[in-house]
């Protein structure tokens, strides 16, 4: 039984944990940059590093951005007085490419999940309810995923904008139960959007 050098073993390791990335597959990329040239490897390390350097998170939306404010928040053409609500940026990109939300975007950084230990305040749930109370909102869209941790947030969040008068919305059934957003096709996803409803309208009487 020979075991793997240790840089090697230490970088399939640490490539495992990303997400989409299982053991086999971590290890064939870790032999694959062992063998690689040295400029191909240090373009690879350049660019993970100069990631978090170049991108910085909207300071409106939460979006991720090269610049302060992203290119939807810039943008006068977007109508800020509906913000849809997404756990993250990947969430936003498959919205948006279904081309049938023309408003503005409020990432989250995740959804609700005691077992995982995550609650309101790991969220960018304040910033939310900030925007909501000085701009000019009149509708929030909650397209959370549909999984239990994405519905628990959803039903949060609905009662708390309910009370400062903002209408609520979610994206019409059609979307898989237990499905991330990221991987609905456009089609289901832009009719999900243009057919959006009220949502818990069973808190209404609250
Ligand atoms: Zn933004």
């Amino acid at each position: 039984l020979s075991e793997l050098p240790r840089p090697l073993e230490e970088l399939a390791a640490a490539l495992a944990r990303l997400p989409g990335v299982g053991r086999r597959s971590a290890q064939r990329i870790a032999f694959h940059l062992a063998r690689a040239s040295k400029s191909e490897a240090d373009h690879l390390a350049r660019q993970i590093t100069g990631l978090r350097e170049a991108l910085r998170i909207c300071e409106i939306c939460g979006h991720l951005s090269e610049k302060e404010r992203c290119a939807i928040c810039s943008d006068a053409r977007r109508d800020s007085s509906t913000i849809c609500v997404v756990e993250q940026a990947e969430n936003l990109f498959a919205i948006e490419r279904t081309g049938a939300f023309r408003g503005t975007y409020h990432v989250l950084g995740g959804a609700i999940s005691p077992l995982r230990s995550i609650g309101p305040d790991d969220l960018r749930v304040d910033e939310l309810l900030a925007r909501v109370e000085t701009g000019d909102v009149r509708e929030v869209v909650l397209a959370t995923n549909p999984t239990v941790e994405g519905e628990a947030t959803a039903l949060f969040l609905a009662r708390l904008l309910r009370a400062r008068g903002i209408a609520v919305t979610r994206p019409a059934t059609g979307l898989p139960v237990g499905g991330d957003l990221e991987y609905v096709d456009g089609v289901t996803l832009g009719r999900a959007f243009e057919a959006r409803r009220d949502v818990l309208d069973e808190d209404a009487g609250e």
